[in-house]
């Protein structure tokens, strides 16, 4: 029996809710199939153990998660803890040092839910956004001088590398290639940005050369925006930079209905770190200690989850829990609209995945 050991770091806010129920879901599917166990260790890294410790994580923490085959994580942010102490902290110091440089978004509009988007039927609407989640815009490289003074400067340097660039844009290729449709957006702003983005088009064009079975075009991101919200059907993955895939995602999640529901890895295709599972929204405190944060989307995450450890069935089978629960409207949190509580929504996915065959 294959037995896997996942690392759960439930983090901040509602990080902490959703993995509780994802975790329970994921022993509940073991358990109903067989045929391969996960050992989960849960750790309490996050705002509260930075107040406590003044650091998000242990020193060792990275070492210690280094023995996993996967990682499974909420969200991290909190009030009185500055973004960048969290972000820097917890999420981006496990992803970098990790080689985690592909982000994989995907995005459909789930039985039973209704997108924004009046005139879009659920099928037309069926993508994985592909994010370059090393390098661009958020290397961190910039600085400011003269702080405070009217004569102030501050640069935010993108910095993109060949190697970093080669590399996304074949696991996006390679992704176009393993769906159905075999088409692939490259989204940049060469138009205005003339280094970076216009090395990015060049080398899609070279990667493009090795993939004759994909079909693949070029966007400018903000042509995107609109081509995502008015033709959906046209797209099916899409790759972008880390800024403007971290935009686009945002968008696609709503567009799918709810951020609630929509999940990512942060993969290190190599396999030489483990690779990292989360829901794509936050740690909103808005809602966090109500019982009603819709677990959805760390379910769907799961399953990208299994998938990425070898277990597709597995991934198929809490799919289609997923799905048997999305589309019965009493079963949605408010965010989408209902009164159900996180509870009843883990409750009914157990039970879906014991009702079946
Ligand atoms: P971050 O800075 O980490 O992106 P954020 O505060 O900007 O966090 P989120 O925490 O993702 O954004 O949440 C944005 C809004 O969406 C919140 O106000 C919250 O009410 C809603 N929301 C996010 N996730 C969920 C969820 N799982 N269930 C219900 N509502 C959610
Ligand atoms: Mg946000």
């Amino acid at each position: 029996m294959n037995s896997y050991k996942i690392a759960a770091i439930p983090g901040d806010g509602i990080g902490k809710e959703v993995i509780a129920a994802g975790v329970e879901v994921l022993q509940a599917l073991a358990a109903r199939y067989g045929g391969f166990k996960l050992d989960f260790e849960s750790f309490d890294w996050g705002s509260d153990y930075y107040r406590k410790h003044g650091v998000m994580m242990p020193e060792n923490g990275r070492e210690t998660l280094k023995s996993f085959d996967a990682i499974y994580f909420g969200a991290v942010g909190a009030p009185d803890v500055p973004d960048h102490v969290t972000l820097w902290g917890l999420r981006l110091a496990i992803c970098q040092p990790f080689d985690q440089y592909a982000n994989v978004r995907p995005t459909r509009i789930l039985p039973g839910i209704e997108g924004p988007l009046r005139n879009v039927a659920a099928k037309d609407l069926d993508w994985v956004i592909v994010r370059e989640n090393s390098e661009g815009e958020y290397a961190g490289q910039g600085g400011r001088s003269h702080r405070g003074l009217p004569e102030e400067v501050a640069t935010e340097v993108s910095i993109f590398t060949r190697a970093g660039v080669t590399r996304i844009m074949r696991f996006a290729f390679e992704v176009a290639r393993s769906r159905p449709r075999k088409l692939l957006t490259v989204v940049t702003k060469s138009n205005a940005q003339r280094h970076g983005m216009v090395m990015w088009d060049e080398i899609a064009a070279e990667v493009a050369a090795d993939y004759p079975d994909v079909t693949w075009d070029k966007m400018l991101v903000d042509a995107m925006t609109m081509r995502m919200t008015l033709k959906p059907q046209s797209l099916d993955t899409i790759v972008a930079t880390n800024l403007h895939a971290d935009i686009l995602s945002d968008l696609a999640a709503a567009l799918a209905g709810s951020l609630g529901i929509a999940p990512t890895a942060n993969l290190n295709p190599e396999r030489r770190f483990p690779s990292m599972f989360e829901p794509i929204h936050g740690s909103a405190f808005d809602i966090t200690g109500k019982g009603i944060a819709n677990p959805v989307g760390t379910f769907w995450t799961a399953t990208m989850m299994l998938e990425h450890l070898g277990e597709k069935p597995a991934a198929e089978r809490l799919m289609r829990a997923i799905e048997r629960v999305t589309a019965d409207p009493l079963l949605h949190t408010p965010d989408l609209g209902g009164s159900a509580t996180t509870r009843q929504v883990t409750d009914a996915v157990i039970g879906a995945i014991h009702g079946d065959n």
